[in-house]
This record gives C-alpha cells, structure tokens and sequence, in this order.
C-alpha cells in the first residue's frame, strides 16, 4: 500500500475509542485523521476532552487533535476513509448509516446493526467469506462505503475458542457462563461500590447477544445467503472485579466423539484462513492453548501477542455435555478495536477498501 488509508475515530474519548487511538498510532496501512466523540467534547483538544486510562499518554499528534461533530461532511478526506466505530448503540443507530452513505468504509463494534440481514457480521478467521453480503447491502442500501460489524466482546472470544471444534466435531449444544471484566462496561462504568468484593450476576442484554451472534457468526455461507447455525447457546453473564480481559467457562455437545486429547490437537492446529493470516494484526495463533492447570487468568494471559490472541486451558471431561474448557479474551482489544481494525485490513485486503 503506498499511500496509508485515512482513518476516522467515532466515540474516541471512550474505553474503546483510546484503544483505537493506540493500536492505530504506526499502524502501517491506516492513519488518524479525525476524532469525533459527543457535544461535551467538541471543540476541545483530544488530552483535554479524554480521560486517558490505558498506561502512558495519548500520541502528541492525537492529543492535540480537536475533537469534532459526529457529521461526515466536516471531515476533509482527499479519498475514501474508514469510520471505526466505539458509539454506543443508539448513537451509532444513525451516525453509521450517515457515513457509510458519504462513501465510509464503517468497522462497528457496536450492536446497532449487528444482526441486520445485510450487515456483516465478521471475525475473519472464522467466518470471512459473510462479507458476501456487503454485495446485498450495496444493492439495497445505495450506500458509497460500507457497514462491517465485529461481535460483541465475549462473543468473539468464545467463537473463536469452538470455531475449529464445531469444524472438526459439529457442535449442538454450548453452556456459557461468563466473568467479564469491569472495562467492558466503558469508561467510568461500573461504580466501585457495585463492584469492588463483588459479582454482579447481569449485564444488560449480553447473554441475549452472546445467544444469537454466535449462531450468525458460526453459520456457513451459501451461495448469496448466510444460513444460521443449528447450535443451541445457553449464556449466563457475570462482571466481575478485573479491569481487562473477559473470562468464559464452555460445556460443549458434539454430534461426533470429541476427547479432551483430540480437542486439544484441533485447536493447536487452528491457523483461520490464509487470507488472514499475514494481516497486520492478525495474531500468531487466533486460539492458544495453555498447558497449567490453573490458567487462563486475565492477570497473566489477557495480553498475549498484543490481547489479540483467545488463551483456551482446561479442556476436560464434562459429565453433561462432551467436553468442558476455560477461555480468555482481552475485551477492548481482541474484543474490540483489535477485532475493528483486523476487519479493516481483512477489507482491503478482499478489496472493499481501496
Ligand atoms: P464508553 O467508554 O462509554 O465511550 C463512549 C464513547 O461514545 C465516548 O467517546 C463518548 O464521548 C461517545 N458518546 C457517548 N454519548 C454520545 C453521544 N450522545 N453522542 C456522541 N458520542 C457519544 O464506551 P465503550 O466501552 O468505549 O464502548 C463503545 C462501544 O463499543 C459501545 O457500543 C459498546 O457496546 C461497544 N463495545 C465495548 C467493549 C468494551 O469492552 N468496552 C467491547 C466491545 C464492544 P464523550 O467522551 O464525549 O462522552
């Protein structure tokens, strides 16, 4: 690529939009041009309108960078851009929309349109070839860009962590019980006093999510159509007090005889597809299996290779169902901007983005 694909950062001020701000800084295909959170912070230099929470500070150039309106028009591109998307759902309801209609590229990760049937919805080691209905949404929609959605934080952890076991063994049946951390919540989120010593057994809609994104994420793609999974999800959610990473505790049912040992060998095996593959932020391995009996912790493993790797131990017997195994995810970054700006460079590399 010669020229670096200009970049847009809607709700930058948030617990995502810093992330996208970071991973962005040096990115070797896609440059922060503009950053664009609510009316609180327009007008006002990015360090002043952002409580920074990631260590360090933000780059000098973003710092200085004046936040603007949620409006396509003020934001001067000599050529077709990406909107990455940290909105919170009803704000990004409208505002995607407009940009992929004034010729965005837009990568979501909110839930707005995440289940609309011409709407990717793409973790692009798993199921890449959903990009398919970008043809449709061209049609229907009139839109110049595009709208692109990753799932939600969770959910792309635990698709990542069955995607090759439902390949290899055919999964029915999954049992999910979550331990998400407080980051997951946005910035400020979750009151202390709610949550220090505690468990909180709620999120709102997130088992819904976890539910039905990934039967959509986990269905094949056929002709022009992507047909649901026929895997019956069972979600509890819980916050718990850890500042990054999502923890998930899967019962799997097979069709077909599913040992721990086999298990083990298909996820190690696991690469996604090719493509992918040797994208920027693309990770060694999407799923990483660790041997201690005591791991994944969020302390020790949320981080490996840059958060965008899923870390899957403990993968035993489970007198219920086949098969029971311990999952982490980093929440903001393989489970958000990471997974945000992965699909943009799956884009180009399909492509859709020039
Ligand atoms: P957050 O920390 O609350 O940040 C929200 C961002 O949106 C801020 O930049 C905020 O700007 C802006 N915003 C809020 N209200 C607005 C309005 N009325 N008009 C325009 N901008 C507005 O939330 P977050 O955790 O970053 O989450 C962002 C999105 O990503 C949500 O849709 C969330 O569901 C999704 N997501 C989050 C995670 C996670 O782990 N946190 C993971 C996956 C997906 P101001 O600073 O100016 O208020």
């Amino acid at each position: 690529m010669t020229q670096k694909v200009p970049a847009v950062i809607l709700g930058a001020t948030g617990a995502v939009g810093q992330r996208f701000v970071q991973l962005l800084d040096g990115h070797p295909w896609f440059e922060t041009v503009a950053v664009s959170a609510s009316e609180a912070s327009v007008g006002r230099p990015y360090a002043d309108a952002c409580h920074w929470i990631l260590p360090g500070a933000p780059p000098d150039r973003i710092a200085e960078m004046i936040v603007g309106r949620l409006d396509p028009a003020s934001i001067a591109c000599d050529r077709p851009a990406i909107a990455f998307s940290a909105l919170p759902a009803d704000i990004a309801r409208d505002v995607e929309p407009a940009f992929a209609e004034a010729g965005f590229a837009v990568c979501s990760n909110a839930s707005a349109y995440r289940e609309a049937p011409d709407v990717p919805l793409v973790i692009p080691e798993v199921n890449g070839d959903h990009l398919g209905l970008l043809k449709t949404q061209r049609s229907t929609r009139g839109w110049d860009g595009l709208l692109v959605t990753n799932p939600n934080c969770s959910t792309i952890g635990i698709v990542l962590a069955v995607k090759a076991l439902d390949d290899a063994f055919g999964l029915r049946r999954m049992s999910v019980t979550t331990l998400q951390a407080i980051s997951g919540a946005g910035y400020p989120g979750v009151a202390s006093l709610d949550i220090l010593g505690n468990v909180v057994p709620w999120i709102h809609s997130e088992e819904e999510k976890i539910q039905s994104e990934a039967r959509l994420l986990l269905g094949r793609w056929e002709g022009e159509r992507r047909i649901e999974a026929e895997v019956t999800v069972s979600a509890q959610v819980t916050r718990v007090p850890v500042v990054d990473g999502h923890t998930f505790c899967l019962s799997l049912g097979f069709d077909r005889v599913a040992d721990p040992a086999a298990a083990t060998n298909v996820l190690r095996a696991f690469r996604g597809s090719e493509e992918v593959r040797g994208l920027p932020s693309a990770p060694e391995v999407p799923v990483r299996v660790v041997d201690g009996v005591d791991r994944p912790q969020p302390r020790l493993d949320v981080r490996e290779d840059r958060g965008m790797e899923v870390v899957v131990g403990r993968i035993r017997p489970c007198p219920l169902l086949d098969l029971r195994l311990v999952g982490l995810v980093h929440n903001t970054l393989r489970g958000a901007a990471g997974a945000a700006i992965l699909n943009a460079e799956f884009l180009v590399a399909e492509g859709w983005i020039a």
